[in-house]
């Protein structure tokens, strides 16, 4: 598996080595090392969803502290499970790190030339880790079915072709997320993707209205018709559903829950 554990600091995270030895620092947080409560417990580093601000303010604080980043140097987007993708600048450095009210609003991807950290939330949505070499940008997005059957990924590569990347040579890095052994979904979600993708080998249908959907199958589908090559993607494989130790699920656990978080910082 291309992603690795990282567990000899006080917070354990996944990362991917290869991009961490391209200068890129990207990690996926775990819910062990925090001082949220039950049901929070304990790095809940999602500040809408019910925590204790105080708690989760302390959470971020510790995540930024293992990265050696300033708040003023990180910038976070809304997430409305939309496809809008957003170009962060200097000047975005600090949004919705400390607050709600400073979030970029309305976007799920972010993506940046800038050398200011990104962060998005999940718990259970995929992380899409994104890295274009040759115009030395990064990127993350949130997707969730909603994202991904409305084509985020696809969004974000256009994001990037669009600044002068070439997507033959970007990186992609799919993190942990529900996986198809745990998400059933009804036939509302199905024809959302029968509707937006030519086929769908990543529905199983389980014969009684009700289909497995492989996400991260969906995700990678997307990603090699748009031109990324399949030897540039990493797929954690990694579900958070099964994991109650290491993960908060929306879906295993109800609406309140943690959120984990998605990381990408490029240090040149
Ligand atoms: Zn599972």
């Amino acid at each position: 598996m291309s992603w690795k554990w990282h567990k000899s600091e006080n917070l354990p995270y996944l990362t991917v080595p290869r991009w961490q030895a391209e200068g890129i620092d990207l990690g996926f947080s775990t819910r062990v090392g925090g001082v949220s409560r039950v049901p929070y417990d304990s790095l809940n580093l999602g500040l809408h969803v019910g925590d204790d601000p105080t708690a989760v303010l302390e959470n971020r604080k510790r995540w930024l502290a293992q990265w050696g980043v300033p708040c003023s140097r990180v910038a976070v987007g809304e997430q409305v499970h939309g496809t809008n993708v957003l170009w962060v600048k200097e000047e975005d450095g600090g949004r919705g790190i400390g607050e709600v009210e400073t979030l970029i609003p309305a976007v799920d991807g972010l993506v940046t030339q800038s050398g200011i950290s990104l962060m998005a939330f999940f718990a259970d949505c995929v992380p899409l880790f994104f890295y274009y070499p040759d115009i030395k940008s990064v990127g993350i997005a949130h997707a969730g079915w909603k994202g991904t059957a409305h084509k985020i990924g696809q969004k974000v590569l256009r994001s990037f072709e669009e600044a002068g990347g070439c997507t033959e040579d970007a990186w992609v890095a799919i993190g942990p997320s529900i996986g198809p052994c745990c998400y059933s979904v009804d036939e509302i979600v199905a024809e959302q993707f029968r509707v937006n993708y030519r086929e769908t080998p990543f529905l199983h249908t389980q014969g009684d209205g009700h289909y497995l959907l492989d996400l991260w199958e969906a995700n990678r589908m997307l990603l090699l018709e748009s031109g990324v090559r399949s030897e540039n993607i990493d797929v954690a494989s990694i579900c958070t559903a099964d994991n109650p130790e290491w993960f908060f699920s929306h879906r295993r656990d109800g609406a309140r829950t943690g959120r984990m978080t998605g990381w990408i910082s490029y240090k040149e």
